[in-house]
């Protein structure tokens, strides 16, 4: 442990530390093994998904009944910090689990829920949300993909771009214009179905980073889908997109915790055996202080997220602290692994090292989920 003497709040149950315990297993025989192929292939094998469904670690904060663990946000961050303590980087989950699954538990109707919750909590069916488009992504009610009524029918087309998931996608939830005459007011959330004719997937697009969580642009062609897959009222979908974001912003700024303290763990290992000039790299002076600073940024950006958990559990976590916490965490988390890569010399700037690949597959933090910039524009409304 990186801290004598703290330990998250939230932490505190013996029943997420079971969990815990579960999670870093399962992952240490299951994925491990693996992550080297799947980082080569570009995505994880679908297998993995029915794998992760069957341990019991997709959708954990959907109710029992849905077929999902029934615990909360805490579980499902538990989950996501053991994932990267095993150095896994990003497969995924946190879209499905996190992102899509609770949009879908909170805006559908009962039928909904039980066509869509059980297959993603056991891994049958994996989900994706696609907003981003070619030509739109930080100013979202610009979006121009359209899903107009034919009766019973939306009528969806348009493109959409980085999606995540979008490979091993059974189940999208397309953010589209339902009024195009309207800016954020004629936005719907539209579930699509991937065998639905119309719907197509794009290329798996090569990234800087995380490269076995499959990224790709997916295509809607006259696909048309019924009524009854839109979630929640027509025209709500941007209201329901703002309702989310604080607790897809906090997940990120989490992540970044997690790579700030294993940066610094894995750093010192390795400045503790290595040496130049006849003394060990820890005995630096330069060393010493930029690992304590280092240590420092983790520990007060643990603090801070850890009272965004607590909050975000009594339904309580606004969004101007949630954008705080994603952009000031994401931003020291790049500084600090920096820094952790530059203490490694040579050796941090090989794929090989863990550090290195921290570095690239971190940096998609500051970008997505919202930039930092629009983070600092969202702050700034409160000032
Ligand atoms: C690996 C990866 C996975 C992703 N997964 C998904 C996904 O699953 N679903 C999905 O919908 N999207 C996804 N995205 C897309 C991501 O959310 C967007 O890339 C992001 O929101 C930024 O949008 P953009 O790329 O269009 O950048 P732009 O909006 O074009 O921004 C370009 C630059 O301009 C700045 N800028 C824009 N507006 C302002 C402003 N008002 N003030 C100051 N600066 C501004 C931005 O901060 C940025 O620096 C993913 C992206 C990546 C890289």
């Amino acid at each position: 442990m990186l801290y004598d003497n703290y330990q998250s709040p939230w932490l505190a149950e013996e029943e997420l530390r079971i969990l815990q315990d579960a999670a870093e297993r399962f992952f240490e025989q299951e994925f491990v093994p693996h992550a080297e192929r799947w980082r080569e292939q570009g995505k994880v094998d679908r297998d993995a998904w029915r794998k992760a469904g069957e341990a019991g670690l997709l959708c954990a904060a959907i109710p029992g009944e849905y077929g999902g663990g029934g615990g909360d946000y805490r579980h499902e961050t538990v989950i996501m910090e053991a994932q990267l303590r095993a150095a896994l980087g990003s497969w995924g989950n946190q879209v499905h689990s996190t992102i899509v699954a609770p949009f879908i538990y909170h805006y559908g109707s009962e039928a909904q829920r039980q066509a869509w919750l059980p297959k993603m909590a056991s891994g049958e069916a994996v989900g994706a949300i696609a907003m981003t488009e070619p030509n739109t992504g930080s100013d979202l009610q610009s979006v121009r993909t359209t899903a107009l009524r034919d009766g019973d029918e939306y009528v969806l087309n348009g493109a959409k771009t980085y999606i995540t998931n979008g490979q091993h996608a059974d189940l999208v939830i397309v953010v589209a214009k339902t009024d195009p005459t309207l800016g954020a007011k004629g936005i719907s959330l539209i579930v699509v179905e991937a065998n639905t004719p119309g719907f197509g997937r794009g290329r798996n697009l090569k990234k800087l980073g995380m490269p076995a969580a499959d990224t790709s642009e997916l295509f809607f062609s006259d696909c048309r889908v019924p009524v009854s897959n839109r979630l929640g009222q027509e025209g709500r979908g941007f209201v329901q997109l703002m309702e989310q974001l604080p607790q897809e912003r906090l997940n990120i700024a989490q992540a970044a915790v997690v790579i700030m303290e294993r940066a610094v763990e894995l750093t010192l290992d390795f400045v503790r055996d290595r040496e130049a000039f006849g003394q060990k790299i820890l005995d630096f002076q330069n060393t010493k202080f930029k690992l304590a600073e280092c240590k420092t940024h983790a520990l007060v950006a643990r603090t801070f997220v850890d009272q965004c958990v607590l909050k975000l559990v009594e339904g309580e976590l606004d969004s101007t602290t949630a954008s705080m916490a994603k952009y000031w965490c994401t931003e020291k988390q790049c500084e600090v692994v920096d820094e952790c890569v530059q203490l490694h010399g040579g050796a941090g700037y090989m794929d090989e090292y863990e550090i290195s690949r921290m570095f690239t597959d971190g940096r998609v933090h500051k970008i997505y989920g919202g930039t930092n910039e629009i983070m600092k524009e969202l702050i700034s409304r409160s000032l």
